[in-house]
């Protein structure tokens, strides 16, 4: 045990807070899967960061904390947990709802649109109605903490090399299928974190260990985000890995808390979200990267739970906020793979975002309900490429892919010479100067420095 924890240690001050395994699986009240997540991820080469930890795990075997208040078939958490969370600042009153009849609170965060009689839970498992007020359950209280190269976002065009501190809490607006994250997006906060016991407030400076008991009474509220962000030498935080439109309030909070302290803020997102808390978001975020998840209204309900308009009705809104915006679509065999579909969706991003949007097309692998469903073939990938290039897209990646070796290369769209050189999440060629090409001169879309 005392081998573990020096081992904790030494990654601590080497990768992060929780090093050890693919981060976004990094799940309190779950352990077994997320070493079968971990095993998965290693396989894939998707270990980054913590690949070099891999097996340096505090509580390995063992110490997985019980999540205290839940009684099954329950909507809500019990009284004494209700008032131990409200203590914690854990449970706060949620934005953008409206009392509607008979108790009933109308929520307006994301497109579901929700009507929540009193004791019941939206589906995002995280806004409940109590006693006729909405309450987020998702303040403060992350599941996962990791520093991450900003290109594991994806982002490529932003602060390129640089690193980003990234969080999440339970919860997710949507349901995918394919979900690689399920073990905290498709969980209940109270699934993730347990606040009895000694009150655990994180701040910089940080602690020399955190155990994950330890982290399932963690608190870290915005206003201590930006120090730690820098104490970590991360340039950004992101609000990652299962969705932070669930998390709303806490994500605004840190948005904000980081725009005074000179902190950039990124947002990694399915974009299913209301045009006016967005539009309330926006002013403070620095990047988005936007899951757009396939080009079919029929797809995405039978997918992800969700809605293709109110996606792209965000991405439009996004970028003329001003937020550096890049693109992600994930090519599921079967489901997304329609070169028609593709097809009519690049020339819609290249229309109603602008040329200059990085899409990156992402390989699937198997997970979580489609583990039936093959990887995408390379064929399909760089058939999307080639078609999003035709349709004026400047900037075209495949991400999830070895054995293609200019997948994550930037090239200049007047020079066509390599910009951006990138191995894995690494970037091993800059020749980018004040947002210029170092060959020819013209300027680069993104934000460089
Ligand atoms: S955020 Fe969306 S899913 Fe959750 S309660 Fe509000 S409308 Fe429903």
């Amino acid at each position: 045990m005392a081998k573990e924890a020096n081992s904790f240690l030494r990654v601590v001050g080497r990768a992060g807070i929780f090093p050890g395994m693919e981060p976004a699986r990094t799940t309190l009240g779950s352990w077994d899967d997320a070493r079968c997540s971990r095993r998965e991820a290693l396989k894939l080469g998707l270990c980054g960061l913590a690949g070099a930890a891999a097996g340096l795990l505090p509580g390995c075997g063992g110490d997985r904390p019980a999540a205290a208040g839940i009684t099954a078939g329950r909507e809500l958490p019990d009284d004494a947990t209700w008032d131990l969370w409200l203590r914690r600042g854990w449970a706060r009153e949620a934005l953008h709802w409206e009392p509607g009849n008979a108790g009933a609170a109308c929520c307006g965060l994301c497109p579901n649109g929700c009507v929540l009689e009193p004791g019941r839970r939206g589906p995002c498992r995280v806004r409940v109605n109590r006693g006729g007020t909405l309450f987020t359950l998702a303040y403060a209280n992350p599941c996962s903490l990791h520093a991450d190269p900003v290109e594991k976002k994806p982002l490529f065009h932003f602060l390129p090399g640089s690193k980003s501190f990234s969080l999440a809490t339970a919860g997710c607006i949507f349901h995918c299928l394919n979900c690689q994250n399920w073990e905290i997006s498709q969980r209940r906060p109270e699934e993730t974190k347990d606040a009895t016991g000694p009150e655990l407030r994180l701040k910089a400076p940080l602690p020399a260990s955190l155990s994950y008991a330890d982290m399932a009474r963690l608190s870290l509220f915005p206003e201590d985000v930006p120090a730690i962000a820098k104490s970590l030498g991360c340039a950004s935080i992101a609000c990652t890995y299962s969705d932070p439109v669930a998390f709303y309030e806490y994500t605004l909070g840190i948005a904000r808390a980081c725009r005074t302290a000179g902190v950039k803020t990124i947002m990694v997102t399915c974009g299913s979200i209301q045009g006016k808390p967005l539009r309330e978001l926006a002013p403070v975020l620095d990047a988005a990267h936007l899951d757009l998840k396939g080009f079919d209204e029929g797809t995405y309900r039978r997918l992800n739970s969700g809605r293709l308009q109110p996606v792209l009705d965000a991405l439009v809104l996004l970028r003329q906020a001003g937020v550096w915006v890049e693109v992600v679509n994930l090519v599921v065999p079967g489901w997304t793979d329609q070169r028609d579909g593709i097809r009519r969706m690049c020339a819609w991003l290249a229309e109603k975002v602008g040329p200059d949007t990085p899409l990156h097309f992402s390989r699937f692998m198997p997970a979580y309900q489609l583990t039936q469903v093959a990887p995408t073939p390379l064929e399909t990938l760089l058939q999307a490429r080639a078609d999003a290039r035709a349709a004026g897209l400047r900037y075209v990646y495949i991400g999830n892919v070895r054995d293609v070796p200019d997948a994550a290369t930037t090239v200049c769209p007047a020079c066509h010479k390599p910009v951006v050189q990138r191995d894995l999440f690494a970037v091993t060629k800059l020749d980018v100067a004040a947002g210029r090409c170092r060959h020819c001169g013209a300027v680069l879309a993104g934000v460089w420095s």
